[in-house]
């Protein structure tokens, strides 16, 4: 998978953990040399690089269900420990998958706003990137930024409306797009990658795992927003940089 993101002219890519069970093949991510975050550290010449995260995603914070409407809290003290015994070789760059999911198949939706609220308090303290995710839950989404401002959020996959964009912006919000925008019937999100500034603009693939995919992404919104294929890689390729790359440098230069 990697030898054929570089062979696409992938860089770079993040990785996220999004439930304890998972946060360990991070961790191995980033304890495998050449593939991981600590080729990142050590300065190694590695192409792609990859940039890590842990978080809990909506998916997986444990509903009450009239026992223990704080069990994710257990889950999320987790995430604090290892945040901060990882402050040498290994260390998780930006905190994610958070955020919202209020679709109907989920009934913990004041879990899921609390954990959310956790994380973006923990990347206000800690000075990270938190990447979120939201489906139908943009009123709740602007109400908690709000209330728990963080110095960046990377809304991934992004789902709301053209309207919404520049109030996420006031809050830090920036805006990744994935394989949707390929689909002529996605209209909110093809009006939407057309509405967001080019310095809050970035591109990914989540739905298939597969980064070499990342081109088409990337054309698909050229397209739409009427400019040449380089201009959207070079820009969303800046944009990432500022999110990930200039964090790991300010890590290594012990600000954190
Ligand atoms: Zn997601």
């Amino acid at each position: 998978m990697l030898e054929r993101a570089t062979a696409a002219g992938v860089a770079g890519m993040a990785v996220c953990g999004t439930s304890p069970s998972d946060w360990a093949q991070v961790f191995q991510c980033s304890e495998a040399g050449s593939t991981g975050g600590l080729a990142v550290f050590q300065g190694l010449e590695v192409s792609p690089q990859i940039y890590l995260g842990i978080g809990l995603h909506p998916w997986f914070v444990p509903a009450d269900g009239g026992i223990n409407s704080k069990e994710w809290k257990d889950s999320f003290q987790t995430l604090e420990a290892c945040l901060a015994e990882d402050k040498t070789e290994a260390a998780m760059l930006w905190l994610g998958e958070t955020g919202l999911d209020f679709s109907e198949r989920f009934t913990n939706r004041i879990e899921q706003e609390e954990c959310f609220a956790a994380h973006l308090d923990l990347a206000r303290e800690l000075d990270r990137t938190v990447t979120v995710h939201c489906v139908q839950a943009w009123g709740r989404m602007v109400e908690i930024l709000r209330e728990h401002p963080a110095p960046n959020v990377m809304l991934h996959a992004y789902s709301g409306s053209e309207e919404l964009i520049p109030e996420l912006i006031k809050l830090n919000g920036w805006f990744s797009f994935g394989e949707a925008v390929m689909n002529p019937k996605a209209k909110r999100a093809r009006a939407a990658v057309i509405a967001v500034p080019d310095d809050r603009l970035l591109i990914e693939t989540d739905s298939d795992g597969e980064p070499g995919k990342l081109i088409d992404v990337a054309r698909a919104v050229a397209e739409l927003r009427g400019v040449p294929v380089e201009e959207i890689a070079e820009l969303t390729f800046n944009n990432a940089q500022t999110l990930f790359v200039s964090a790991v440098e300010s890590f290594n230069h012990g600000i954190h």
